[in-house]
């Protein structure tokens, strides 16, 4: 067994134990998660992105002051994420969270505009920062769930003559309060977490996992690269989702019908 092997068992054991009278599982997803579908990360050095930082034209300000500029970074985004394909770890989630015990349950929460949990099958998923598909007026009730990729205009405008908008929470935005309710709910109940793909710098998601540890569940990173959670969370899974994933769910599935 190789030492990253054995990370993975120790970390699926340690999660099958919190999980031994049953409880819930919170899976937290950032952009990382989605890297390997083809979706790249705002930061880090991907290139992608290097002509505009996120920042710069994903706020209110961009979109208000330069709607032109703002659609063309989001409209590149929405083509990214409409080709994009669920990859073996999104499917693995799907997959854990149908075959557990009734006493046994999995929710996620995640920070991704993409749709990739529920094209592979996750249920119920929890979207901090909205869904880049979506679109909405600024100005009427508008919204189409389906809204032509790439965007007919740039920027485009509704029937109502308002400015139309991907439904996303831009940078200073806040999130939308049920979710965000829901989901410290969730930190707060769960047995164990697992968090994969987010540098934990943009809240108040970076904050999930801290509440899961105050709460004494049992909470699992999985990230290539180290984030401001790795020195307190108690496993460090160091890989992609696409494969880390999988095999951490398929050892907590045995550590769970041996428990
Ligand atoms: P972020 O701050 O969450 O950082 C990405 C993290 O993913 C980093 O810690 C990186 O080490 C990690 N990572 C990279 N490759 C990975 C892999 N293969 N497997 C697991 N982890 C990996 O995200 P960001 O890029 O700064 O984005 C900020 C916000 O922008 C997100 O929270 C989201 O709302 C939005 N966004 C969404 C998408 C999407 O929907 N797919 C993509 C980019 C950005
Ligand atoms: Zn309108």
């Amino acid at each position: 067994m190789s030492i990253p092997d054995l990370a993975v068992q120790q970390a699926a054991l340690a999660m099958a134990e919190a999980l031994s009278e049953g409880g819930l599982i919170t899976v937290s997803t950032g952009a990382g998660m989605s890297r390997e579908s083809g979706i790249p990360t705002f930061r880090g050095a991907e290139g992608v992105w290097r002509t505009f930082r996120a920042e710069d034209v994903a706020t209110p300000q961009a979109l208000y002051g330069d709607p032109a500029l703002a659609w063309q970074f989001h409209d590149h985004l929405r083509q990214l994420v409409t080709a994009a394909k669920p990859h073996a770890g999104h499917c693995a989630l799907a997959q854990l969270a149908g075959s557990l015990s009734p006493s046994v349950r999995l929710r996620i929460v995640t920070q991704n505009v993409d749709r990739l949990h529920e094209d592979a099958g996750s249920r119920d998923v929890i979207h901090l920062h909205g869904d880049i598909r979506r679109v909405v007026c600024t100005a009427c009730d508008f919204q189409d769930d389906a809204y032509p990729v790439p965007a007919p205009a740039c920027p485009p405008i509704c029937t109502c003559g308002g400015l139309l908008r991907p439904d996303v929470v831009l940078f200073g935005e806040p999130l939308p309060s049920e979710a965000i309710a829901e989901a410290w709910r969730l930190a707060q109940e769960c047995s164990a977490m697992i968090v994969v793909g987010t540098s934990a710098n943009v809240q108040p998601a970076a904050s999930l996992p801290f509440v899961a540890l105050e709460s004494g569940a049992t909470v699992v990173e999985v990230n290539p690269g180290e984030t401001p959670l790795s020195p307190y969370a108690h496993y460090t899974l160091r890989g992609g989702a696409a494969t880390v994933l999988p095999s951490l769910l398929e050892a907590l599935c045995h550590a769970l019908s041996a428990h």
